[in-house]
């Protein structure tokens, strides 16, 4: 078990904020996310789009956002865990212990709750009984590559994700990529390397199709695919790789007897704890009188939650305010000299 000052469950611009604001306090946290990467809704809704209203900063993409905050916490050395889900919080005395979907557990006197809209998922192939080859041969993510050479891989989605593991997997798999459109949404220029490969024999493209049907019993056998005017073709596959976006679920966080507010937790103002002593929320988890979905507000938020994680991870040290331009503890804690 993995002991530290504070759990950060999400690790969206507040989640990582929370980082810098507990770091400076001289308090150690790790971050966990379900998303394969850093940056919440910044990175996976809108990595290119111009954010306008981060105080001094004019314009900056989500992406962006994301790398300044990363830069800005890089002195803290602080472990993010990705693509783990937070599934269980329960308390040990004066901790917290929390439990993900890889089986890690951490133990801290403070959680902070950073988890936005709910954690991001996959959207599941909506066709009944494909649970029991989840993970099998049906994958919503390519976590080893290795897993996916020499096989028969039929690819689903119109997206860049479906295009660019089409690519890459063509190397050394059997591809066939289905879409229910004509049109894909995913780069052009990634799209004309895969027409090429198609005249080639590496990769058939299947438009407009559906999936209709999956044949085996412990392992996938073959397909079925429908078009628009209802025939349906097999297609021999080992593997099924599915890319149809994600969806935001709120998941377990509904489930640790938090007081909740519709799909968000209510906390107390002053400090953003929640009705769990040392549990607290903050970004667009939270609710209070006037919460405003904002950035901003967010980081507001986490810096008077680390005041209050600061007195319970050090109950003998008095907190002491500091600016960071004249305390040369918080510098060094930073690396300036
Ligand atoms: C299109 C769009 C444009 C926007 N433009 C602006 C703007 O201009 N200015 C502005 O201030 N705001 C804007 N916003 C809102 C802003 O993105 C959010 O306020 C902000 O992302 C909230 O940050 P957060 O860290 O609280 O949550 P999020 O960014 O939602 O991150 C939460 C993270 O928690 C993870 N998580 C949740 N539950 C779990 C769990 N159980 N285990 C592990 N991980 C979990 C999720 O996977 C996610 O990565 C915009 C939003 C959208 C969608």
């Amino acid at each position: 078990m993995k002991k530290t000052d504070v759990i950060i469950i999400g690790a969206g611009p507040v989640g990582l904020f929370a980082v810098h604001q507990l770091g400076i306090k001289g308090l150690k946290a790790v971050l966990i996310d379900n998303l394969d990467k850093a940056g919440g809704q910044c990175i996976e809704l809108y990595p290119d789009k111009p954010i306008y209203d981060i105080p001094a900063v004019p314009e900056c993409t989500g992406k962006e956002l994301t790398d300044r905050l990363l830069e800005q916490i890089k002195p803290f050395d602080t472990k993010i865990y990705l693509n783990e889900r937070v599934e269980e919080v329960k308390p040990d005395k004066d901790n917290w212990i929390v439990k993900t979907s890889n089986n890690n557990e951490f133990i801290a006197p403070n959680i902070i709750i950073a988890g936005g809209v709910g954690s991001f998922e996959p959207r599941k192939l909506s066709i009944k009984n494909t649970e029991k080859f989840e993970e099998k041969s049906i994958f919503y993510a390519v976590r080893n590559k290795e897993n996916f050479k020499n096989k028969n891989i039929s690819i689903f989605g119109g997206g860049d994700s479906a295009l660019d593991w089409s690519l890459e997997l063509s190397k050394f798999s059997k591809i066939t990529l289905i879409h229910r459109r004509n049109e894909f949404r995913g780069a052009q220029h990634t799209l004309n390397e895969i027409k090429k490969l198609e005249k080639g024999g590496k990769i058939s493209i299947k438009t407009p199709f559906q999936l209709e049907n999956i044949d085996g019993d412990d392992k996938i056998k073959s397909i079925s695919i429908k078009d628009d005017n209802g025939s349906v073709e097999r297609i021999p596959t080992d593997l099924v790789l599915s890319f149809f976006g994600l969806v935001m679920k709120l998941g377990p966080i509904a489930e640790w007897g938090l007081n909740m507010d519709k799909k968000t937790i209510s906390v107390n103002p002053n400090n953003f704890e929640t009705n769990k002593k040392g549990i607290f929320a903050v970004g667009d988890i939270c609710s209070y009188p006037g919460k405003l979905k904002l950035i901003l507000s967010g980081f507001h938020e986490v810096a008077l939650a680390s005041v209050e994680c600061f007195k319970r991870a050090r109950p003998n040290e008095k907190y002491r305010f500091e600016f960071t331009t004249s305390s040369k503890t918080i510098q060094n804690r930073l690396g300036k000299k």
